[in-house]
């Protein structure tokens, strides 16, 4: 007797892989909306470490400037102490003329402090605003991955129920297309089962042939020639 396969079967057979292939891909598509949150905190983060680099930067770079200014202020109270003890006119004078530099060069070294100061509260502002902006992007970060762990949950149990019916349904294949159908579903997923249209494969759109055609019309099982798919009559249609 030849093989029977009821068109009925493989429309829930195509139903339950298209549902399960559904299901899988939004479980996928979670981790990757998460993608674009943690990349902003990581971008923060990485701001972050930047600004306090530079801090540190200009941290030292104004200590040893003040180091400087505070050594050359003990050399003007020296140089002043000198004064008094100058042996000649030309004397006071070189030590006059000394400690005038000495001032003017601190003059400038304190402006150059003074910048670095306020290059100091520039950068501590920047990391504060980086720092609000951080927590807001941990904040959305986390919302997403609630919202992925609560979506995946369900999706989760709903692709198990899918799997159990699906594999219920395999369970009523004609045992002499099983193999056939193991394979093609192995390879090609749902595009193992493809819904007749007009007269073409669903699935590649090549036409059929007449014997394929009365083939359908018996409900043997016809397997599209281009791309091995199971092809079946979409509901309530004939072949006439
Ligand atoms: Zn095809």
């Amino acid at each position: 007797m030849a093989v029977v396969v009821e068109h009925d079967l493989l429309r829930t057979l195509h139903r339950l892989h298209r549902q399960k292939n559904d299901l899988e891909s939004r479980i996928e598509r979670g981790p990757r909306q998460l993608k674009a949150s943690v990349k902003k905190v990581a971008e923060i983060t990485a701001a972050i470490d930047e600004l306090k680099e530079s801090y540190k930067r200009t941290q030292v770079l104004a200590n040893e400037k003040q180091l400087l200014l505070k050594q050359r202020e003990e050399k003007i109270l020296d140089f002043k102490g000198k004064l008094n003890a100058a042996k000649s006119n030309e004397e006071f004078q070189a030590f006059k003329n000394q400690i005038a530099a000495d001032e003017q060069a601190n003059d400038v070294q304190s402006d150059e402090i003074f910048e670095q100061l306020e290059k100091i509260d520039e950068i501590n502002s920047k990391i504060a605003d980086q720092n609000e902006k951080l927590q807001k992007a941990v904040g959305e970060r986390d919302k997403v991955q609630d919202k992925i762990d609560a979506e995946a949950a369900g999706l989760k149990s709903e692709l198990e129920r899918v799997v159990i019916e699906l594999a219920e349904s395999e369970a009523k294949i004609p045992i002499d297309i099983k193999t056939d159908y193991v394979r093609v579903a192995k390879s090609k997923g749902e595009g193992a089962l493809a819904p007749l249209d007009g007269d073409f494969c669903g699935n590649c759109f090549k036409k059929i042939t007449m014997m394929q055609h009365s083939d359908l019309a018996a409900q043997k099982p016809v397997a599209c020639k281009e791309c091995g798919a199971f092809i079946y009559l979409p509901e309530n249609t004939r072949v006439g």
